[in-house]
């Protein structure tokens, strides 16, 4: 990631482990880096694909994710005001070593999400005397369903809250049901997603801030099992207007959202384990491309292993190896000029075998979608794999551009403007 975006190695990498809690980890661990002085800014990602055994209860909701914050100190569009957490050993949820899907122990599981989200509210709300709950504007708690948030709304609207660690918080942290209607449910992005696990409160966030106003107060909950919750209290600031844009918002991300029947994604499950067979009836799609415009990427193909390599090596990765290795750049962005007609060579060379050739992959389309002349952008996919234990390579591949099009949209207007201003 550090390289796909430009940093180089002088950066600080963490990959962290806290179940559903770890996206909002990473937000607190790199707030607290940038408050001590030691960084400038820093990017807190949460992301996660969730697995589950087909027929299994948690496959309904089987969903996958990210979501991302950039963290500094100027030109905000949200303040973290405070954060407020709150664990326990709660061993209700777990997953052993070799074993493919995580159990868990079903009511459990929504008692531990229920105890420990209120128990991070109730932190911060004795931080605060000041504040009550009903204060915030918009609110989200993590989302493994549409089901366990809306539980613990239902708990925080009783007369008689029985849950809480501190009786005296009770008339402050209750909520009216008009509130949870009008604050807290239009944010359950899990009923468009499914369950995100690690990035869903990172979602929710985001498109909380995609709909929010210049002195609005935002609390987000995150929950992992294990179980850790983190409540964070952000205050939206006067950029968030001036950089709405920049990027796609969460709607428009749903927007990309296909539907498949159950036989197409049987079919991809399969794919998913590498049938033979499924290679054939999904072939990937082969193509070649011309730059867009002048940012590129470099990558590497070693021609003693057949690997390749991104963020590109100076030699192989491997000590023995002699390589020799070649630096291959391509556009960041590019035009589609054809796709091959899917033959059943390119569907089982190796990667590396089409990128010497000066071919590339697309994803996230039909062959059928694809037009000459077409804009592609370049994402990172899984290229090859070297069997059960070895390893999986990664490396760049493209798609019918959508995440950097706002950009476009941007620089073009910039220039537009700059020419206006020059005549
Ligand atoms: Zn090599």
């Amino acid at each position: 990631m550090a390289s796909f975006i430009g940093l180089g190695n002088h950066v600080y990498i963490a990959d962290l482990e806290g179940a559903c809690n770890s996206g909002m980890q990473s937000n607190a661990f790199v707030e607290s880096q940038i408050l001590s002085g030691r960084i400038k800014y820093g990017l807190a990602v949460g992301t996660d694909v969730a697995q589950a055994p087909e027929g299994d209860p948690l496959e309904y909701a089987c969903g996958s994710g990210a979501g991302a914050f950039l963290l500094g100190r100027d030109d905000l569009v949200a303040t973290i005001e405070d954060t407020a957490a709150y664990s326990s050993l709660t061993l209700d949820f777990w997953r052993r070593d070799g074993i493919h899907v995580p159990s868990h122990f079903g009511r459990t599981t929504v008692e531990a999400y229920i105890k420990h989200v209120i128990g991070a509210i109730e932190g911060l709300l004795m931080k605060h005397p000041e504040v009550s709950l009903q204060d915030f504007d918009y609110i989200t708690f993590h989302q493994p369903s549409g089901y366990m948030p809306m539980k613990t709304c239902k708990t925080l609207a009783q007369d008689k809250i029985p849950i809480l660690d501190n009786p005296e918080l009770e008339d402050r942290i209750r909520l009216t049901p008009q509130f949870i209607e009008e604050r807290i449910r239009p944010w359950l992005k899990v009923l468009d997603t499914g369950n995100t696990y690690a990035a869903a409160t990172l979602v929710a966030t985001c498109d909380i801030l995609d709909h929010a106003k210049p002195g609005e107060d935002v609390l987000a909950v995150s929950y992992g099992s294990g179980a850790y919750t983190i409540a964070t209290w952000l205050h939206v600031e006067e950029a968030i207007t001036r950089k709405r844009g920049r990027t796609p918002t969460v709607q428009d991300y749903l927007n990309r959202r296909r539907d498949i029947s159950l036989h197409t994604y049987r079919r991809l499950m399969r794919f998913k384990q590498h049938s033979i067979r499924s290679k054939l009836e999904m072939p990937r799609i082969v193509a070649t491309i011309e730059p867009y415009n002048g940012h590129t990427l470099t990558f590497t193909l070693c021609n003693g292993c057949h690997r390749v390599f991104y963020p590109p090596r100076d030699r192989c990765l491997e000590y023995d190896c002699k390589g020799p290795v070649e630096q291959r750049t391509i556009p960041r962005n590019a035009r589609l000029l054809s796709i091959d007609k899917p033959t059943v060579r390119e569907q089982f060379v190796p990667t590396f075998d089409l990128l010497k050739e000066g071919k590339v992959l697309i994803v996230d389309a039909f062959a059928s979608e694809l037009v000459p002349g077409m804009e592609l952008e370049s994402v990172m996919r899984r290229l090859d794999d070297e069997g059960k234990a070895g390893l999986i390579i990664y490396g760049p591949v493209y798609r019918p551009i959508f995440r950097t099009k706002a950009l476009i949209k941007e620089a073009e207007a910039k220039a537009v403007t700059a020419k206006v201003l020059a005549t």
